[in-house]
């Protein structure tokens, strides 16, 4: 066991280090995404999250939009549970063959006007996983897309400023 904690201090952090997200650059852009919900949503705008295929690193990062530091739900975006109740749907992965039908049937069921975000890598062009046997590739192989936040996996910043330009658009 001793031994163990000493390789462990002796080894240190092995990981990247992440750049610290700046709060004022993150309140600043939050203002303008405030500004724009307010302006073409009354307020708040409803995400649809689907997993048709991740590994989940991108998850991770949406989920953080959610914790104290982001707290986007301050800027009027919120996650919701059903397709019916979303203005935007925010798709990651390369769309596995087993998620292509779900996919088609979640798009189908979100009221118009709706919008498609394909969120990463994968998202964008089916990655490392390209298209095969049991994967459909990117997002816009199977629904309309209306855009791409590319990254493996993108920031939180990152997410919140690719939602920006599509409100922008
Ligand atoms: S873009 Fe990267 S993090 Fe996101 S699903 Fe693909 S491999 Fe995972």
């Amino acid at each position: 066991m001793l031994r163990l904690f000493a390789k462990i201090l002796k080894t240190g952090v092995v990981t990247e280090r992440i750049k610290r997200p700046d709060a004022a650059e993150l309140e600043t852009l939050g203002i303008e995404v405030k500004r724009q919900v307010d302006k073409y949503f009354s307020g708040s705008i409803a995400i649809r999250a689907i997993d048709a295929g991740s590994c989940n690193g991108c998850e991770l990062e949406i989920h953080a939009l959610n914790n104290p530091f982001y707290d986007v739900e301050r800027y009027g975006i919120h996650f919701v549970a059903s397709p019916r109740h979303a203005d935007v749907l925010l798709v990651t992965g390369p769309v596995s063959r087993h998620m292509q039908t779900a996919l088609l049937r979640t798009y189908e069921a979100t009221p118009n006007p709706k919008w498609v975000i394909a969120v990463g890598d994968c998202a964008a062009c089916g990655g490392e996983f390209g298209v095969s046997y049991a994967s459909c590739g990117a997002v816009a192989n199977v629904i309309p897309v209306d855009i791409v936040i590319p990254g493996c996996p993108p920031t939180p910043e990152t997410l919140v400023k690719g939602l920006l330009s599509l409100m922008k658009k």
